[in-house]
């Protein structure tokens, strides 16, 4: 089955810690610290790879993690960086937050790059601490957690030009005898149960993609048989090639179908409603389709329509040619993702995550942030212990504590380190 969404769960590494060493040296028995870095964790990356069709590999690996940073050691010694780790994944994936839908990322260009979650930093080794005041520093960083999160994948496919058009019309027969595509051929209704895609060339350097929607019933906006599943993929389509049986096989009226057919796409999204569309009028080689071309010329005639013949190949390096030159003519939409916007989601996130409660006589103080910070302080050294309250100070906590009820002498716990509030 075409796989088109897929949900992964991808976890960077975590920061090596910074180490906390002296120097111990024959001739230096007062050392100066020596800790070194810890590295930073690897992160994971997506790379946009047009060479890749569907996101089939994401169904059988759904858990990504990259490696974590080395910590420090002693003598200024550097933990090494964690690998990044790369996914391949095809071009045209959106890329979306699975917690709130959000998207991330459009990779629409091959080779384009998205970090989708980003290894944590290492922690600075105690040498970094030492300046001229404090000059043997016990405590150094710990390492940041590696960033995790749940994404889906979403691929749209990127055919410039769509065949959409009632079952058995010759979609699947059009876009087999236009391009090598060996979509099936049969004479019922949900032959087709994945869109094709093919390459039409017209010329060197002259190609588009070409996809056959199918699906595409009476209802099928409203879910109905497999339509929806499948409307996803003409979104992107920048032409239509809509495709009516002159013969008008079925007992169905040809230019019934054609206004049906759009309701469908109108009902599915507006923006399909703008899209530029070609009528292609298939199985002109019938006797019966005679009659009503000239009926469909007059009803419908504001568009281009053009006769075709897929059984017998008539006048489809005509369709092929007209769909390229009117492709020419369209501009390129380009889907804007705002990036500013995605940021200051996540800035929000994180400054969220410090939760002010009340339990027991105690004021907590807790979260992710609050944790890393307790980490990285020795509160045995007093500067380090000074840091930590100006941090709670920066952040808005010891306001939040305030305005939660906490008076002078109050029992205050940040992530489990207690202490007096002390206004
Ligand atoms: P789809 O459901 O729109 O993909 O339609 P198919 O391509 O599967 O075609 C449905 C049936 O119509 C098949 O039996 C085809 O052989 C037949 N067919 C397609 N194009 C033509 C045509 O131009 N002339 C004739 N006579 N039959 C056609
Ligand atoms: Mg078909």
């Amino acid at each position: 089955m075409f796989v088109d969404i897929a949900k992964i769960s991808v976890k960077a590494g975590k920061g090596g810690n910074g180490s906390v060493a002296f120097r111990r040296e024959k001739y230096e028995p007062m050392g100066g610290p020596a800790g070194g870095d810890g590295g930073d964790g690897g992160s994971i990356i997506l790379v946009a790879d047009e060479g890749l069709r569907t996101l089939m590999d994401f169904r059988y690996k759904r858990h990504y993690s990259a490696e974590n940073g080395e910590d420090g050691r002693g003598k200024k010694q550097y933990g090494s960086d964690g690998k990044d780790m790369y996914l391949k994944v095809p071009t045209g994936t959106l890329v979306k937050d699975e917690e709130t839908g959000i998207v991330l990322a459009d990779l629409k260009e091959n080779g384009q790059q998205y970090v989708c979650a980003r290894g944590g930093r290492g922690g600075k080794g105690n040498v970094k601490f030492k300046n001229s005041i404090r000059r043997t520093p016990r405590f150094a960083e710990p390492g940041t957690k590696g960033e995790a999160r749940e994404i889906i994948l979403e691929l749209k496919l990127i055919a410039d030009v769509g065949l959409v058009g009632f079952p058995n019309v010759g979609k699947s027969t059009i876009l087999a005898s236009v391009t090598s595509a060996k979509p099936k051929i049969a004479n019922y209704h949900f032959t087709t149960l994945k869109p094709n895609l093919g390459v039409v060339s017209i010329g060197e350097g002259q190609s588009y993609v070409l996809a056959d929607i199918p699906g595409l019933i009476e209802g099928a906006s409203e879910g109905a048989g497999l339509g929806l599943e499948f409307l996803r993929h003409v979104e992107r389509t920048k032409l239509i090639l809509h495709v009516i049986d002159a013969s008008g096989q079925e007992d169905r009226d040809p230019v019934d179908d054609f206004y049906k057919i759009n309701e469908e796409l109108k009902k599915y999204s507006e923006k399909l409603t703008g899209k530029e569309q070609i009528i292609i009028l298939n199985k002109t080689d019938l006797p019966q389709a005679q009659e009503n071309i000239d009926r469909i010329k007059k009803e419908l005639g504001d568009h281009e329509i053009i006769e075709v013949s897929a059984a017998t190949g008539a006048n489809l390096d005509y369709m092929k040619k007209r769909a390229y030159e009117r492709l020419l003519e369209i501009e390129d939409e380009v889907e804007f993702v705002d990036e500013v916007e995605v940021e200051r989601f996540f800035d929000r996130k994180e400054r969220d995550t410090i939760v002010i409660s009340k339990e027991d006589g105690y004021y907590l103080a807790e979260g992710e942030f609050l944790e890393r910070l307790v980490g990285s302080t020795n509160f045995d050294d007093f500067e380090s212990f000074s840091n930590f309250q100006k941090v709670l100070m920066d952040k808005g906590v010891i306001d939040r504590l305030r305005e939660a009820g906490a008076k002078e002498g109050d029992l205050v716990s940040v992530c489990g380190v207690e202490f007096d509030f002390v206004d």
